[in-house]
């Protein structure tokens, strides 16, 4: 199971958290990010802080 998580209802698709960590995140078929991967603590707490949306969240 994934170490973190994407609300697909709150995330906006703005394609950050698939830039800065694309090891952790890809866009879904949706056009919203999804978890692909395992990611280091950092790197999840990097992504929950900026995501614009507060869509992501630490498992
Ligand atoms: S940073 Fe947040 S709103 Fe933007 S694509 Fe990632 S999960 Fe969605």
């Amino acid at each position: 199971m994934p170490n973190c998580k994407v609300d697909k209802d709150a995330c906006i698709g703005c394609g950050l958290c698939i830039g800065t960590h694309p090891e952790i995140f890809a866009f879904g078929d949706d056009g919203m990010a999804e978890v692909i991967a395992d990611g280091d603590e950092a790197s999840i707490e990097d992504a929950v802080a900026n995501c614009p949306a507060g869509a992501i969240s630490a498992e």
